[in-house]
């Protein structure tokens, strides 16, 4: 089938290349993200394949539909970007990448913790610069202290498990509860609870209408003096403008971000010659306690083989069946299910 690939930077025509070898389908590369004014580029392909950053709206769709495109092949596991209701009215299949590496974004977000913890990122600095002083990089140690996971499922039980291996108390808090993580030792509170009793509490939830904001002003008014609370799930999950509020008061102790509310027009590119006009954004920057990388976590070799192989197992079935192997339908937003 003929793709038309959004947002493609080198990486992902390498490994999407490689998982082609057979050149079983056409792969038209695009640098633009899919948008009301990208989407027409869509013309004569049969699939579009798009990244967390793509807007998969109604307009973009109708766009869509009207060039003959019957698949929106997500090579992410959020949708969050995908009007469902929208492609399911105009007969667009979507489908997406459910399950790549959990170890991939487990792992990152436990360096964020060591890093943001132990000061790594401000230590680095110093060093090149021939200060050696220890003042400002006081750390605690993990072992012992009390990590909320909120939202347990392949990636929150990784995380669990590596933080068990530390030697951590684990909280939990989900709409459905895993019996792995509570072998762990992990306790299930509700949310009020999990961010009172956490030193540490990492978010693992996909982003749907339940939990956009799902850290708010109130419920940072709630948690532990000195939290570090670590985000590398979907940037809307907390309220950035509560988190800043709480930075400041000290209420947060420290933050860490792999994903950023507004990222779509920050993350993924060299801005470095750029006026950061995100006001919000450039007074995260500002905080030593902050420590912020740009939706980085999935970014393994194994994870980009993994996406490459399941998008085009998943544009080959719908090719041969009419059904991609992991379709995404709007109900599995409505049960907040998985992304
Ligand atoms: P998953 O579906 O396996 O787990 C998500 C868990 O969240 C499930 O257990 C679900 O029950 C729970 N959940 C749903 N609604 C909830 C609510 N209202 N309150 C509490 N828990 C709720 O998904 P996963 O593979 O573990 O991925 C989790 C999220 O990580 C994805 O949705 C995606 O947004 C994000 N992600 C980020 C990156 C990155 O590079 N930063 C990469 C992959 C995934």
């Amino acid at each position: 089938m003929k793709i038309a690939v959004f947002s493609t930077k080198p990486y992902d025509r390498q490994f999407l290349a490689a998982a082609d070898a057979d050149g079983r389908h056409r792969l038209v590369w695009f640098d633009a993200r899919l948008s009301a004014e990208t989407a027409p580029l869509a013309a004569g392909c049969g699939a579009v394949c798009a990244f967390v950053n793509d807007v998969v709206d109604r307009p973009v769709l109708e766009t869509l539909a009207g060039l003959g495109v019957r698949l929106v092949a997500l090579r992410s596991a959020g949708f969050n970007n995908v009007d469902l209701a929208a492609a399911a009215a105009l007969g667009v299949a979507v489908c997406r990448v459910p399950a790549y590496s959990p170890q991939a974004v487990a792992e990152h977000t436990v360096a964020l913790i060591l890093a943001l913890n132990r000061k790594i990122h401000r230590a680095y600095n110093r060093v090149r610069e021939g200060n050696f002083a220890l003042d400002g990089l006081l750390g605690f140690d993990l072992a012992g202290k009390t990590v909320g996971v909120v939202g347990t499922g392949k990636i929150g039980e990784t995380v669990a498990r590596i933080l068990a291996g530390f030697g951590c108390r684990l909280l939990a808090h989900d709409i459905a509860e895993n019996p792995a993580c509570t072998a762990l030792g992990a306790r299930y509170v509700p949310r009020d609870a999990l961010f009172a009793e956490s030193d540490v509490v990492t978010l693992h939830c996909p982003l749907t209408p339940d939990t956009r904001h799902f850290v708010d002003g109130a419920l940072l008014g709630r948690a532990r003096r000195g939290l570090m609370l670590v985000n590398t799930s979907r940037g809307a999950v907390i309220d950035t403008r509560a988190v800043i509020r709480a930075l400041k008061d000290g209420t947060l102790g420290s933050l860490a971000l792999d994903v950023y509310e507004e990222e779509a027009d920050l993350f993924f590119e060299n801005l470095s010659d750029q006026v950061i006009r995100d006001d919000v954004f450039a007074r995260l920057l500002t905080f030593p306690n902050v420590l912020i990388t740009g939706h980085q976590a999935f970014f393994t070799r194994e994870a980009l083989t993994e996406i490459a192989e399941t998008t085009l197992a998943n544009v080959t079935a719908f090719e041969d069946t009419g059904r991609p192997l992991h379709p995404v339908s709007s109900s599995q937003v409505v049960a907040g299910a998985a992304r």
